[in-house]
Parts: structure tokens; C-alpha cells; sequence
């Protein structure tokens, strides 16, 4: 469900994140992704009537205070962001406009999507709006094929540069193995936030510890 292309339905935007992509980053979740894949952490994020609609040019705006504050890029994870290829295509605009206005045309743009790369290619909408991504992570998180790679969920999704900036920065870590997830924990009154890519086995480790401090779950975002 699009509204506008001047609109994206996002579920969350959080800053700085850490864990999805080098340095500190801003971080835009959309909402709505029909590929239920088995496992996903985000089920939340699958309802494309959920969410809210935020309109481009105020994530532009916090992007903008991002750079301001020395951010070092941002990570555009889902729910699926092809869902929303005109939406998606307007915020990477600005937030190349804004990256060059700003002077900060070393801040990077990451992108994740459940498609494939061949689905991506099979389609012009989708590929043109990863027109400014420096870089992608591509393919369905598969539950059956764990991996250690960094920011990645399963061994089949690939790390993909797409632009000089890209492959700067990307290069270094397209085999680069982790000994331990990244995660970070944001905590508020009503809800705990994992931000990062968990392995097999960390998120019930999580409910278990956190179940040991008094604190259980009325619902989580990764079991049906
Ligand atoms: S892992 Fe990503 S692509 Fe797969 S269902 Fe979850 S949000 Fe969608």
C-alpha cells in the first residue's frame, strides 16, 4: 500500500544505530512485506495497513541533524522497502540531496530487501529505486542457513556494493565473519527494541535472561 510517493508507511525510525551497517546511523524500518519468511524477527513490520505514514522530507530532516551530528549513514531495513518503490526512490533522493548539500558525501545509504537479485533485476521499478543505494543486502532471511557474516541474517543473503562509496566502504566486510552478534537493546516503557541481526537461538537466550530479571513479554514480533 503506497500513498504517495512523497509518503513512506514506516514502522520505526530509531538513531543512532550501530548494528546495521558501519558506524552510527539512522535508521528507517518500513512497514509491509508480503514474503513471510519463516523465522523473521519482524513479523510486526508485515501488515501494510500497520505503521504510519511519514512524509519524505521529514526523514530528510532528521537525516540532515544525522550528518550534523556525524553520522556515517543510513540503514533502510524492513519490512520490505521494494514494497514501496516510488517512496522509496523520493527518500533516496533527498537523502542524496541533503548528503551533498550538507557536504557529506561520505555518509553512505544501505538498503536491505528480502528479493532476490534476479527479481531485482526483472524489475525497473525496483531497480530504480536502488538508484542511490551505495549498497544492498539481498535475499529472503532463510532460518535453515545460518551464517556469521556481518549484517547478515542467513548465508544466502549477499552483501551487494552499487557505487564507489559503496565498495569503500562495504568492501572490507563483504566476507568479513562476526565471533558474536551485534545487537543493540533499546528499552521503553512498553516494549523492547533489538536492533541488529540475532543469530539462531539469541532471541529466546534474550526472553530466558530477561524472564530471570522479572521481565517477560505479552507478545513478541518473531513468533506467530
Ligand atoms: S525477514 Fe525481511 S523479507 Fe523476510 S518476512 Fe521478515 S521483513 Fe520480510
Amino acid at each position: 500500500m503506497e500513498v504517495t510517493a512523497q509518503t513512506l508507511r514506516v514502522s520505526d525510525v530509531l538513531a543512532p544505530v550501530t548494528t546495521l551497517g558501519p558506524g552510527r546511523r539512522l535508521g528507517v524500518w518500513v512497514q509491509g512485506c508480503p514474503l513471510t519468511c519463516a523465522g523473521c524477527m519482524s513479523r510486526h513490520t508485515w501488515d501494510p495497513r500497520g505503521g504510519r505514514d511519514v512524509d519524505v522530507e521529514r526523514l530528510a530532516a532528521l537525516w540532515r541533524r544525522g550528518l550534523a551530528d556525524g553520522y556515517d549513514g543510513l540503514t533502510v531495513s524492513g519490512g520490505e522497502p521494494l514494497e514501496q518503490p516510488r517512496a522509496l526512490a523520493a527518500l533516496l533522493d533527498a537523502v542524496d540531496r541533503v548528503r551533498h548539500e550538507a557536504g557529506r558525501t561520505d555518509a553512505d545509504v544501505l538498503v536491505y530487501t528480502g528479493w532476490e537479485d534476479a527479481e531485482i533485476a526483472a524489475s525497473p521499478r525496483a531497480a530504480a529505486a536502488l538508484a542511490r543505494a551505495d549498497a544492498v543486502i539481498t535475499g529472503r532471511y532463510r532460518a535453515g542457513e545460518p551464517t556469521r557474516l556481518v549484517w547478515r541474517g542467513s548465508a544466502n543473503q549477499r552483501l551487494i556494493p552499487r557505487t564507489p562509496l559503496g565498495h569503500r566502504r562495504y568492501g572490507p566486510h563483504l566476507r568479513r565473519l562476526t565471533d558474536r552478534p551485534e545487537l543493540q537493546i533499546r528499552v521503553t516503557d512498553t516494549a523492547v527494541h533489538i536492533i541488529g541481526v540475532p543469530r539462531t537461538g539469541d532471541l529466546s537466550a534474550l526472553e530466558r535472561d530477561l524472564a530471570t530479571r522479572g521481565v517477560t513479554f505479552q507478545e513478541n514480533s518473531w513468533r506467530p
